[in-house]
């Protein structure tokens, strides 16, 4: 059965183990693409360009604002961040489900001009576990690190804007509970708009 592709919204608090989880479940379905985000934030230790972020400037990154170029694009923590347009799209078209690992603002823009995407919620089991993960990655500024403590009760409150609440407390069941959303809604009947074409000629559904 010919479907489009699916976009997958992940977003949590900084700290809630998202990218661990994407990166996982990227692993287990070959059928996922992760769309990687351009940023105006300077890599961390360790992150590559293209496979972290695209890494810009902002005079780059408000330029491709002005062209259309985002998906969706918000400011988080002090620094851009942009889905790519046009990557995504072609990947949706292509029949390939998309993940998105954006946070809450870039989360209502996709809700409001892609309304049948899926919206995954990570929690962290509590905020003093997020305040730990975060000092162990050593990669933040106090000041940076303030700003995401501060900003993680903010993001709490917008779940409800989200499908799904999946929470980070065993990293196993976290990636599971993941892997069966992803495979419920490649299942929706209102995902698979040839499903007729499908049942025609098949006796056994008839
Ligand atoms: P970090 O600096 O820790 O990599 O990411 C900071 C926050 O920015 C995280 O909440 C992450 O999900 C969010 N983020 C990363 N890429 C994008 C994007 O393309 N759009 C939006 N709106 N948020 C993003």
């Amino acid at each position: 059965m010919k479907r489009q592709g699916m976009l997958i919204v992940v977003s949590g608090p900084s700290g809630a183990g998202k990218g661990t989880l994407c990166n996982l479940l990227l692993k287990r379905d070959r059928n996922l693409t992760l769309s990687v985000s351009v940023t105006t934030r300077l890599p961390r230790e360790g992150e590559k360009e293209g496979v972290n972020y695209f890494f810009t400037s902002v005079d780059d990154f408000q330029r491709k604002i002005r062209n259309n170029e985002f998906l969706e694009w918000a400011i988080v923590y002090n620094n851009y961040y942009g889905t790519p347009r046009e990557f995504v799209e072609k990947q949706i078209e292509d029949g390939r489900d998309v993940i998105l690992e954006i946070d809450i603002q870039g989360a209502a823009q996709v809700k409001k001009n892609y309304p049948e995407a899926v919206f995954i919620f990570i929690l962290p089991p509590d905020l003093e576990e997020l305040k730990s993960r975060i000092i162990k990655r050593g990669s933040e500024t106090v000041d940076s690190f303030n700003l995401r403590m501060k900003s993680a009760r903010e993001e709490l409150k917008a779940i409800f804007m989200y499908d799904y609440a999946v929470l980070n407390d065993n990293l196993e069941s976290a990636l599971l509970k993941m892997q069966y959303i992803v495979c419920a809604e490649r299942c929706r009947v209102s995902r698979n708009k040839n499903l007729l074409e499908f049942i025609d000629g098949r006796e056994e559904f008839l």
